[in-house]
């Protein structure tokens, strides 16, 4: 989902300075994880580096955080004029560079975290397999 908006050096330039958190993740839409299967991909996904299960306006995501290899040094497109249209269509006025992990409804970073909120929602704990 969501990238960023890079826009030509001006004084308007409102990505002028930034350090360009939106060119840094990849995130996908998931399940709530409400049904098994949907629980146990969740689960699966924050056990990995760097990984992690967010929710934003209600809706759930797996989130990776990677950086684009068409950033380049000074925290620029190297490609945009030609860049996918996710990277557009991402809104400049409601960005990373003000909102950060406080614009998501929940962050979570591990597998911990993750079994406590299905506890306290669901009422569900992982059993001990062999
Ligand atoms: S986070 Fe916002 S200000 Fe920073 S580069 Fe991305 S769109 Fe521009
Ligand atoms: S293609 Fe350009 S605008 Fe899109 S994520 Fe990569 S650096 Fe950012």
């Amino acid at each position: 989902m969501g990238k960023k908006t890079k826009k030509r050096k001006s004084k308007a330039d409102p990505c002028l300075g930034c350090d360009a958190p939106c060119c840094r993740y990849i995130m996908i839409e998931i399940d709530e994880p409400e049904e098994p299967e949907d629980r146990d991909a969740a689960r699966w996904y924050v056990t990995h580096k760097s990984v992690s299960v967010r929710v934003l306006d209600g809706t759930w995501y797996v989130h990776f955080s990677t950086p684009c290899l068409k950033l380049d040094g000074d925290n620029r497109c190297k490609v945009y004029e030609v860049r996918p249209k996710i990277c557009r269509k991402h809104p400049v006025d409601a960005c990373e560079r003000s909102e950060r992990e406080e614009c998501y409804d929940m962050v979570f970073s591990s597998l911990e975290q993750l079994d406590k909120y299905l506890y306290e929602e669901y009422d569900w704990k992982p059993r001990k397999r062999k």
